[in-house]
């Protein structure tokens, strides 16, 4: 018998969903209006689109590096976010959502988050399409890549950072 490779402890590929996986475009209208929508914001998110370029890069790093999600998807969407990736064929977890009365920016959630991550494991990468993000968790030491392959939109880094929504 060959050993689980959850024991092996392997260092850690680390994926943001929204903008890297999965496609948010078609639900951010619920952002944009007054007041903001926020319930429907994330209840569509089963409909996101995959990204096929974050999807083949996941499969790649499962090669090599155990992968989790870090996302600013709050604690309360897990079911619907678990489903979503199962439904593309992707690992459900581990799976690090922000806690549902954390309305910091996603930077310094990701950040603690990494941190603590850190300390039982090698971070080999982290991928995240929120510029502010990457800034933050490159200066913090990680080997971050910016994913580039849906634009940043400013509706969403609005929510992520100044309301610490997402
Ligand atoms: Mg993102």
């Amino acid at each position: 018998m060959s050993e689980p490779a959850q024991d092996r402890q392997r260092p850690l590929a680390v994926f943001d969903i929204d903008g890297v996986l999965a496609d948010v475009r078609h639900r951010l209208h619920h952002l944009q209006s007054r007041p903001q929508r926020w319930n429907a914001f994330f209840l569509a998110a089963d409909a996101d689109p995959l990204l096929k370029e974050g999807a083949a890069r996941l499969r790649a790093a499962q090669a090599k590096h155990d992968v989790i999600y870090l996302t600013g998807r709050p604690e309360r969407n897990r079911a619907l976010t678990a489903a979503w990736l199962a439904a593309h064929g992707l690992p459900t977890e581990p799976l690090h959502m922000r806690p549902d009365d954390d309305f910091r920016p996603a930077r310094w959630v990701k950040r603690n988050t990494l941190r603590r991550l850190a300390r039982t494991h090698t971070i080999a990468s982290v991928l995240d399409d929120d510029p502010a993000v990457v800034a933050v968790l490159s200066a913090d030491g990680w080997p971050v890549e910016l994913a580039t392959w849906l634009p940043h939109s400013s509706t969403l880094q609005s929510a992520q950072e100044q309301q610490g929504r997402t």
